[in-house]
């Protein structure tokens, strides 16, 4: 009673790559969302240099670029004390990412053109459907998921489930593969304006004492702006969380005249806390892909090209798992892919764990910020590591860290 070979659950950057990447090889493919698409997504909206080739590779790149997303060139980070890190994409060191800038987009667009891809490859897309739990035959494999639509439960049976749900996945929380990080618990609200003044081609960091806010062009006029607080002062915005970001912003006295003749175009949404980590990305019948397996801060903001990766690196063990003759010999593919995630994003991992713990350190980031305002090729390094086209082991070494925190 099998309804479909594998149900993909999350139609977000993760579930539409794999979902194109495995229509494409000839898979029997449904994805689910309880979304209707266009759908926002809290976000600061910036893809990395390196998340175009995987643009490219879903048919999207093209799309995306005539949506009138914005170009970045490279990302500008202000330490509390006005140093500023300037990091270009095409520099020095050698590296070249697949596009010599990064793109920023609304994810309402982004995530529709996506979408698009899986269906145009072949995936069958439900919208309007909410997974509320899984299926599990007498061995505890998982065969399926109970579904919520429009008030009437259902059932869908699948060969393999596939969570790409995002951070708070129904699917890796019932199955026990993910847990919320103790650190860092911060919060996030996300809004759009137009009309903020000195808009350039760099992103923007702001870190403050109390937080930092992520600034940059989303085409058209429009300016995406992310303030990340620590999860101790969501009672300061419970009730009026614009009233909050404006007084955080107006009280920075290098934003407020930037922000003088801004018009907030879209609601102040509220989400977080976000660090969260899977153990294991699979489990008998099932695998988590994107923010479902893993997701640490918002700071160096690359959640959509590892969900992009993720999707794609996921597709050949699930075809792999899928032509498995028994179920035992099915868990191997999976496993593999588990592995194959952490050899590409353990470097990454460690490299994000690092920045948020300077990011929430006033001395550590005016002191780095210092040293890199002053050495802009290992500024251009760091960047093209968060921009994912430079390996993480060349800022993973002692004379990195000393030449930037050394006494
Ligand atoms: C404040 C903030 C700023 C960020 N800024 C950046 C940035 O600038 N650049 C960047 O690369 N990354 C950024 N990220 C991370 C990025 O948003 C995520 O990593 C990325 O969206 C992960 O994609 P995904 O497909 O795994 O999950 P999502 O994009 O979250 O998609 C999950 C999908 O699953 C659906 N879904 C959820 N639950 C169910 C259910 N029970 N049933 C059915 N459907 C369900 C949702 O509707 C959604 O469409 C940011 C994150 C935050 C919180």
């Amino acid at each position: 009673m099998i309804d479909v070979d594998v149900l993909v659950v999350g139609g977000g950057p993760s579930g539409s790559s794999l979902a194109t990447f495995l229509a494409r090889k000839g898979v029997d493919v449904r994805v689910v969302d309880r979304a209707h698409f266009p759908r926002p997504k809290p976000c600061a909206e910036y893809l990395s240099p390196q998340a175009s080739r995987l643009l490219e590779a879903m048919g999207a790149l093209e799309q995306v670029e005539l949506s009138g997303a914005a170009q970045l060139s490279g990302i500008s980070v202000r330490a509390p004390s006005g140093d500023v890190i300037k990091g270009d994409f095409v520099a020095s060191h050698g590296f070249r990412g697949f596009r010599d800038r990064g793109l920023s987009v609304r994810r309402e667009v982004l995530d529709a053109i996506l979408l698009d891809c899986a269906r145009e490859a072949g995936a069958r897309v439900k919208e309007g459907i909410r997974v509320t739990d899984v299926v599990r035959d007498a061995t505890r494999r998982v065969v399926g998921v109970r579904t919520m639509t429009d008030g009437t439960a259902g059932e869908i049976r699948a060969r393999l489930v596939i969570a790409a749900d995002g951070l708070r996945s129904v699917i890796a929380h019932r199955l026990e593969l993910a847990h919320a990080l103790r650190w860092p618990r911060r919060l996030a609200l996300v809004t759009h304006y137009m009309g903020v003044a000195e808009i350039g081609e760099h992103g923007e960091m702001h870190v403050e004492r109390d937080g930092y806010v992520g600034i940059a062009d989303v085409g058209q006029g429009v300016t995406t702006v992310a303030l990340v607080v620590p999860a101790s002062r969501a009672r300061e915005f419970s009730e009026d969380r614009a009233a909050f970001l404006d007084r955080w912003l107006l009280a920075r006295p290098h934003l407020a005249p930037r922000f003088a003749r801004a018009e907030r175009v879209s609601p102040v949404v509220a989400t977080g806390p976000f660090a969260s980590h899977a153990r294991r990305a699979w489990s008998p019948g099932a695998a988590l892909v994107g923010d479902a397996a893993d997701f640490f801060d918002p700071f160096t903001g690359e959640g959509i090209y590892a969900a992009l990766r993720g999707g794609e690196m996921l597709a050949e063990s699930v075809r792999e798992s899928l032509a498995a003759m028994s179920p035992g010999a099915s868990y191997a593919p999976l496993a593999a892919y588990d592995a194959a995630r952490r050899r590409e994003f353990g470097g990454k991992w460690f490299v994000e764990r690092v920045i948020g713990a300077v990011v929430g350190s006033a001395p550590l980031i005016n002191r780095a910020a210092r040293r890199l305002s002053a050495r802009k090729d290992l500024a251009d390094l760091l960047i093209g590591v968060t921009g994912d086209f430079v390996p993480a082991d060349r800022v993973i070494r002692a004379g990195y860290v000393w030449r930037v925190f050394g006494l």
